[in-house]
């Protein structure tokens, strides 16, 4: 051995090496795309898809591009509203199950109707996640009513097919609601959370919040992030850090940057660069499969 001894590592292989093991024990990203949601219309961003058809080609196109998810929603052809129609969801539930290999989560949100039966009609077409938000929140131009007895039976219905929740949570009561359903038996676990932040009236977008959120859930559970506006960016960056997944796409943010409509396409593809850029590979749908846990079962 030289009198030097072994030679010093650089700081640079420090460094890597660091951030190396880090990534090594986070799993894939997940990205999900929520392609249309119920507000923006192609007055705002003129590549909102809006009929089944659109919505079922956006859906190819973001899995060739990094999606493993996609988010659903439908809307009137005819006005672009908001649509519970159960025809509209099952044309784009086939067409999408037909041309892709994606997670279908369809939205069970009460926008386009707030009735249970019109929000619980489209489980039927037993989709391998359905979102359900676990409290109520003020909407900018509206109240989200989400009642404790409606939460739980949507629960129920996901549960008797199958359906993996989503745990869409807007503040931080909301997680505690959805334990509870989990303690009840009325969730399939491991839980799955998608954290909406930065929309006006619910939990702002920032970092301590971020870590509030994910420290609050159970250390088995998977999570992912949906900043609307311009902290999708932001909030879908420090969740792929912190071992999160993200969601982006014209529901939640309408902009690729200030005054540049976006399409959903390029923020998949944004997300997918960033990620290989600090160095966490992206899954596939069934590597998403595996990750989340849909496994169609029993409750645990
Ligand atoms: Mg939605």
């Amino acid at each position: 051995m030289s009198r030097e001894g072994p030679p010093k590592p650089s700081l640079r292989s420090l460094v890597l090496g660091c951030s190396n093991e880090v990534f090594r024990k986070m799993e894939k990203l997940v990205i999900t795309v929520a392609p249309t949601g119920s507000v923006p219309k192609k007055s705002i961003n003129p590549h909102v898809p809006i009929t089944p058809e659109e919505i079922i080609g956006e859906g190819v196109r973001c899995e060739a591009a990094g999606a493993a998810v996609i988010h659903i929603h439908a809307r009137n052809p005819k006005d672009e509203s908001p649509s519970p129609d159960y025809h509209l969801f099952e044309e784009i539930y086939g067409g999408l199950k037909e041309k892709t290999n994606l997670i279908l989560q369809i939205s069970t949100g009460g926008r386009a109707g707030m009735t249970y039966d019109k929000r619980a009609e489209r489980l039927k077409l037993r989709p391998e996640m359905a979102s359900l938000t676990t409290g109520s929140v003020n909407f900018p131009d509206s109240i989200y009513e989400n009642s404790p007895s409606l939460i739980e039976a949507l629960a129920k219905d996901m549960l008797a097919y199958g359906i993996k929740p989503e745990m869409e949570i807007f503040d931080t009561s909301m997680i505690a609601n959805a334990l509870d359903l989990a303690r009840k038996k009325l969730a399939l676990t491991p839980l799955h959370f998608d954290f909406v932040m930065g929309l006006k009236g619910a939990i702002p977008a920032t970092i301590e919040n971020l870590v509030h959120l994910r420290s609050s859930i159970p250390s088995d559970a998977t999570w992912t992030v949906a900043g609307v506006g311009p902290s999708q960016l932001t909030m879908g960056v420090h969740s792929i850090l912190m071992g999160g997944h993200v969601r982006v796409g014209l529901e939640d943010n309408v902009y690729y940057r200030r005054g540049e409509p976006a399409t959903n396409v390029r923020l998949v593809e944004r997300i997918v660069r960033l990620a290989a850029e600090l160095g966490r590979d992206v899954a596939t749908p069934d590597e998403a499969r595996r990750i989340m846990n849909l496994r169609r079962g029993t409750a645990s």
